[in-house]
């Protein structure tokens, strides 16, 4: 059981977690029509009274577009000042994870994106790590991501996360931590919550936009970081076989943050990641605001 944080945003309003409760007639819990975000908070530990929040603009920019692919025109700009305002209601003092979420609201049935009334709300839990810090081992699953032209794959629409559900509880039931999804053309796509990277002979290697992943956040960072530190970048696609024999293979993700890949199936990776680490360590520390070339990331609250 998650610790909540005490205040959620719920129909407009903020009120007490626990009094924040929807009707089992809602539309979105019948045919997933919703779509949510996934920020986390730090409490800063220089600063005390300061919350730091990670890339707060673009993580509201991705719900406001998946809003739109729902039919629920949402600005940026309202679910960022909720945002603000739900991590000053609840004074967080250890991180957390914010989860907004944008659904179909009404009540009562026919699967449909128009005439149909939306909301959207917000709630919180502490949350550490997601994934093993030391590493995880991964399966290939028996589940393909699933391809534009079935659902809108740039927004992250709640329905689509039975895939991930079926891999990842097929990758634990049978020994593994986690799941990686190849996508229909039989290329690597993506974890059941992160984005896959792969290192050979020193390039950062990561599937493209067009393999069928979602666009994320951390993954976008971490292109940029290892631009700005040298490293080569190809955004390609990434096959199957090429995980087991990666120098390095790592999951990126807000959750996850980075966490190595240690096996994949029955292969072993190598226990030396030089470029995972380098690109963990940076990222750790510009997500706790203790790196001022990447402050334009980072966005203060004042408790
Ligand atoms: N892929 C999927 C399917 C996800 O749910 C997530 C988590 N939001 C990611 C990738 C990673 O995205 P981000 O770095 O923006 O958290």
């Amino acid at each position: 059981m998650h610790n909540f944080l005490p205040i959620a945003y719920f129909e407009g309003q903020f009120r007490d977690f626990n009094d924040a409760k929807i009707s089992i007639a809602t539309h979105a819990l019948h045919y997933g029509t919703g779509a949510f975000g996934g920020l986390r908070g730090i409490p800063d530990p220089q600063h005390p009274g300061q919350v730091l929040l990670f890339r707060l603009d673009r993580h509201s920019q991705r719900l406001s577009t998946s809003a739109r692919l729902l039919n629920y025109d949402l600005p940026a700009e309202t679910i960022q000042s909720v945002l603000i305002d739900f991590v000053k209601k609840n004074q967080p003092q250890v991180s957390f994870y914010m989860r907004p979420f944008v659904y179909t609201s009404d009540l009562g049935i026919s699967p449909r994106l128009h005439q149909v009334e939306k909301n959207f709300f917000v709630y919180g839990l502490e949350l550490g790590d997601y994934l093993s810090p030391e590493g995880v081992s991964c399966r290939i699953s028996s589940w393909y991501r699933q391809e534009d032209r079935s659902l809108p794959l740039r927004g992250k629409i709640s329905g689509a996360y039975i895939t991930s559900s079926l891999a990842k509880t097929e990758a634990v039931e049978s020994g593994f931590d986690e799941a990686i999804l190849m996508n229909s053309q039989g290329k690597v796509s993506e974890a059941s919550g992160m984005n896959v990277f792969i290192v050979r002979n020193g390039r950062l290697i990561t599937p493209g936009f067009e393999q069928d992943i979602l666009e994320g956040i951390t993954r976008d960072s971490i292109l940029t970081l290892a631009r700005d530190l040298g490293i080569e970048v190809v955004e390609r696609p990434v096959d199957k076989t090429e995980l087991f024999i990666a120098d390095e293979v790592f999951l990126s993700g807000t959750a996850a943050k980075i966490t190595p890949v240690r096996q994949v199936e029955t292969y072993t990776t190598p226990t030396h990641r030089p470029i995972t680490t380098l690109l963990r360590d940076k990222l750790t520390a510009i997500t706790e605001g203790r790196d001022p070339a990447y402050d334009p990331w980072i966005f203060r609250v004042a408790l």
